[in-house]
């Protein structure tokens, strides 16, 4: 058993925390009287460790290996293909742990991986990110979701390989409709993952018109077929780009749908902000989301890493304060209720969305927990300042410390 003395919560409370084993003990004001080793926080900010609800660990870090292109969706699953086709299982298994612990080390300890699921590359892909996930069990828990990237009709052969993904240990069933020719063939898109979804008895996270054609509306068919079957609240939607070019009467009635089907968004700003929009002139459309309009109609919004170094992104570094921060930027987010969304989006959101009940800074909860030299999350996110000290299940797993000297002349 050990303690956090006069730590900082999130709602501005100074209280002891105390943690036995792998969860949370005790919490409030002299919880820690009696503990033998404790860590004095002296009003330093607590938050529970950040989940990444939505990233690529197969793809990270290959953006030096890949040809140049021009910078849309469509030029970087392109550019992507000749890499991938030299990819290895220890390759992927590399670039992906690299990630999972400089992620550790800024504070997030659950992440779930879309892994592709196609005929370029087989299971490789999703051999090596359970390969590294498994290196890294004890420094964070790591899914993976089966992710068709080159669609399934698009691509025969990819649907069995689904299936096999499925049966050699990926978590979730992913999905990409609108990366399909027309849209009979996005509908059976969607058909198909709900279809593995039921028989495998697996949640769907799904890639979601990650397009700024507004006239592009695979959203809706997810959220009627998730109605039509009663797969209520097992859903996640990421990206939905096209739904802030699209008009506002569709938006409102299939953002309707999402919230009766409990659909949770990922929004995925940092990567998004730099692929969609790319044609425009004058007014660019930027593909953020419609996070105002969910958050307002009760939806579930995470904010996800999505690219670390890519074929689509040539930043990220596994750093959740960072994508909070971007994100709060791309949503308008700056109201002391809003920072409090941001946090939620990174915090108790993908929990949420991924079904995660023993999270959070509460008695019984796993001690997934990290500390902040600030005095409160606004602060935090402020300065994009490190945790000092990150526990995963319990124990410290990672310490960041930043030395700054003024020399002044006199
Ligand atoms: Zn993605």
């Amino acid at each position: 058993m050990w303690a956090l003395q006069a730590v900082r919560l999130p709602d501005g409370v100074v209280a002891d925390v105390v943690v036995e084993g792998e969860q949370i003990a005790r919490i409030g004001s002299g919880a820690a009287a009696g503990v033998s080793s404790v860590v004095d926080c002296r009003g330093k900010l607590l938050l529970p460790a950040f989940i990444d609800g939505h990233v690529h660990l197969d793809k990270v870090l290959i953006r030096d290996e890949l040809n140049e292109h021009d910078g849309t969706l469509s030029g970087a699953i392109g550019a992507i293909h000749e890499r991938k086709r030299r990819y290895t299982v220890d390759d992927v298994r590399d670039r992906a742990r690299e990630v999972i612990e400089a992620s550790v080390r800024l504070g997030t300890t659950r992440l779930r991986s879309h892994v592709d699921v196609d005929t370029i590359g087989g299971l490789l892909p999703l051999q090596g990110v359970l390969a590294a996930a498994a290196e890294c069990a004890d420094i964070a828990d790591v899914r993976t979701i089966a992710f068709p990237q080159e669609g399934l009709l698009r691509d025969p052969g990819a649907f069995g390989l689904m299936e096999a993904a499925l049966e050699a240990g990926a978590d979730v069933v992913g999905g990409m409709p609108h990366w399909e020719a027309d849209e009979p063939s996005q509908r059976e898109h969607v058909r198909l993952c709900f279809e593995l979804a039921e028989r495998f008895d697996r949640d769907l996270d799904m890639h979601v018109d990650e397009t700024d054609d507004g006239g592009v509306r695979t959203l809706e068919m997810v959220a009627d077929e998730a109605l039509r079957r009663g797969f209520v609240g097992r859903v996640c939607a990421g990206h939905v780009c096209s739904l802030a070019a699209a008009p506002h009467d569709y938006a409102e009635r299939v953002i309707e749908k999402c919230a009766r089907a409990k659909i949770s968004i990922a929004a995925n700003a940092v990567t998004n902000l730099v692929l969609q929009g790319r044609g425009d002139r004058g007014l660019i459309r930027r593909g953020m989301t419609r996070v105002a309009e969910f958050r307002a109609a009760g939806v579930n919004v995470l904010f996800g890493q999505d690219c670390v170094k890519d074929g689509f992104y040539p930043f990220g570094r596994g750093s959740m304060l960072e994508v909070a921060l971007i994100s709060a930027h791309a949503a308008h987010l700056t109201t002391r209720d809003d920072l409090a969304f941001a946090l939620r989006a990174v915090t108790e959101a993908p929990a949420q969305a991924w079904g995660v009940n023993d999270y959070g800074i509460k008695v019984g909860a796993r001690a997934d927990l990290q500390v902040f030299a600030a005095p409160s999350w606004a602060e935090a996110l402020r300065l994009q300042i490190p945790p000092e000290k990150v526990w995963f299940k319990g124990r410290l797993v990672a310490e960041n410390s930043v030395r700054s000297e003024l020399h002044r002349s006199s």
